[in-house]
């Protein structure tokens, strides 16, 4: 049992995802009693990868499944919606893929306007970049390009000796070439979930030898209760999935980490008289700008053999050759599958075909976004989830142009590339919406302050992928998670002073 003292001093932490596993993490050190609440069961990391020299060589994992039941899309039919409710939560699937955010991308948002100004610039960012790559173990480039900061790498990277002569012709396209940030990509690892890092084991399990940590599964969280006479959010609502038992948690202050779309969703359903359009939502900004990656897959079949290791990044053009917060980088295929085949071909790490992943950018839009259902829904878990986004025009702009820019650069190489593949995916393909609660000095533009505090409710911090106020095309898992750092440092200092 918590003593009462205890009570009045927690943090509720909603969610085990990457975000939220960093800020129980950052908070426990910082000698705050934290409490995680998440939805998936006990069990539900469970997996085994194992990987020898950088090749995975065993791996098992869950499966990751397509949300459908009580979500409805208002915007393209389409939209795919993907989602784990699990310990972790997508880190039980992702690739690893770290790569920072630049000083230009902040500059692009700059330059498309107010409302898409974030409150805080690169160099806000950069510290915590250093600490929580230091967790993750960073393989990657050594050396910055205005697209993509190095970091803090901790195994040394270099292109593969072909790739360099498609660095120096890309260079003219205002485009750098660079091996991609990869966490925990060239060690010899066991892991007991079903990727190298999976938030929960890598973040979480070591925090609760603080013993400032304990975590509560099958915990779902329905609404977050606003006091009246406090001014701030007193409980925690959350429903126990195993008895069908509502609880309430007393707190100091909650950090949601969801997801960008359950995140919203949760804020939304928290009404109360002061809020009637869910929880700080003054300005009915709270659910909306949400925005994705539009992505392409290209596959291109070349006159002679190329490198597949390590995965090559074609970052997108410089901001002088580029419409504000409209851009696409490519990501080229890896792994072990890729590298098996490069063998038994009997040429180990080159193939006679190259594939890539090439991800776009879309301006947020305040048309685009998560809404609560107001139309009568069965009772399940996810009833009441209205998802709107469309695509627009200029991101399928940006992926072509890009496919094409590469195809030259291969050309002018020498490699004679010819597309045997082109194929532009539903949106919600990349996985990795956010927005929904987007950081902005204005309440009119966002629902969040600098420190990823709720304007209207400071003791309510958002610290998942919701809070981009827009989103250049890089994998948001590492952003994510140093805003999660940089704001639970900022909420342990205000707790510690009394200013919550
Ligand atoms: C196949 C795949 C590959 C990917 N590759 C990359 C990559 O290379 N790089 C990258 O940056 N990103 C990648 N991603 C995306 C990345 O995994 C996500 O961006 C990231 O996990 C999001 O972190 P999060 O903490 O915001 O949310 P999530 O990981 O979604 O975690 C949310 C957590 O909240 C819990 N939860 C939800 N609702 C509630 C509730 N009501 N109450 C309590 N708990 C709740 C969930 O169970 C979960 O634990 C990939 C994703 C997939 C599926």
């Amino acid at each position: 049992m918590t003593s009462p003292s205890q009570d009045d001093r927690r943090v509720v932490v909603i969610g085990s995802g990457p975000s939220g596993a960093i800020a129980a993490r950052i908070l426990a050190e910082r000698n705050v009693p934290v409490i995680l609440l998440e939805a998936g069961s006990t069990h539900s990391a469970l997996g085994l990868t194992l990987r020898v020299a950088g090749v995975t060589v065993l791996n098992m994992r869950r499966q990751l499944r397509q949300r459908t039941n009580g979500v409805i899309k208002t915007g393209d039919p389409k939209t795919e919606l993907w989602e784990d409710i699990a310990a972790g939560g997508l880190t039980n699937h992702w690739a690893g893929a770290v790569p920072r955010f630049s000083s230009d991308d902040f500059r692009d948002a700059d330059r498309a306007g107010d409302a898409y100004r974030w409150p805080i610039g690169y160099e806000d960012l950069a510290p915590w970049y250093d600490q929580v790559e230091a967790l993750l173990h960073v393989s990657g480039a050594a050396t910055d390009v205005p697209q993509l900061p190095a970091g803090r790498v901790r195994r040394v990277r270099a292109l593969a000796e072909d790739w360099s002569r498609v660095a120096v012709a890309a260079r003219g396209l205002g485009r750098s070439v660079l091996p991609l940030p990869y966490a925990y990509e060239s060690e010899t690892t066991l892991t007991l979930s079903g990727t190298r890092f999976n938030a929960f084991v890598r973040l979480v399990k070591p925090a609760l030898r603080t013993g400032r940590v304990s975590v509560r599964f099958d915990a779902r969280v329905e609404r977050l209760e606003w006091s009246r006479w406090d001014r701030r959010v007193s409980h925690v609502v959350y429903r126990d999935t195993r008895t069908g038992r509502e609880e309430r948690l007393a707190c100091r202050a909650v950090v949601v980490a969801a997801g960008a779309v359950n995140s919203a969703r949760l804020l939304l359903g928290s009404r109360s008289a002061d809020f009637p359009e869910g929880l700080g939502n003054t300005e009915g900004v709270l659910g909306r700008y949400l925005h994705d990656h539009p992505q392409a897959k290209l596959i291109v079949d070349l006159d002679r053999r190329m490198s597949i290791h390590p995965a090559t990044y074609i970052s997108r053009a410089s901001l002088d050759r580029t419409e504000p917060l409209y851009a696409a980088a490519a990501v080229q295929w890896t792994g072990t599958a890729i590298r098996a085949k490069s063998l038994l071909g009997g040429s180990p790490g080159r193939m006679p075909w190259i594939g890539f992943n090439v991800v776009g950018t879309m301006a947020p839009s305040r048309e685009n976004g998560v809404m609560l259902d107001a139309r009568p829904c069965p009772s399940n878990e996810s009833a009441g989830l209205a998802l709107h986004i469309q695509r627009p025009a200029e991101s399928d702009g940006a992926l072509t142009k890009t496919r094409d820019e590469i195809l030259d650069v291969l050309d002018r190489v020498g490699a004679g590339p010819r597309m045997r593949l082109w194929k532009i995916e539903e949106l919600g393909n990349s996985i990795h919406f956010a927005g929904t609660c987007r950081m902005h000095d204005s309440p009119r533009f966002g629902v969040l302050d600098a420190w990823s505090r709720i304007h209207a409710v400071p003791n309510v911090m958002v610290a998942d992928s919701s809070a981009f106020t827009t989103g250049p095309e890089k994998n948001p898992a590492l952003t994510a998670m140093a805003l999660s750092a940089r704001g639970s440092d900022k909420l342990a200092r205000d707790l510690r002073a009394g200013y919550i």
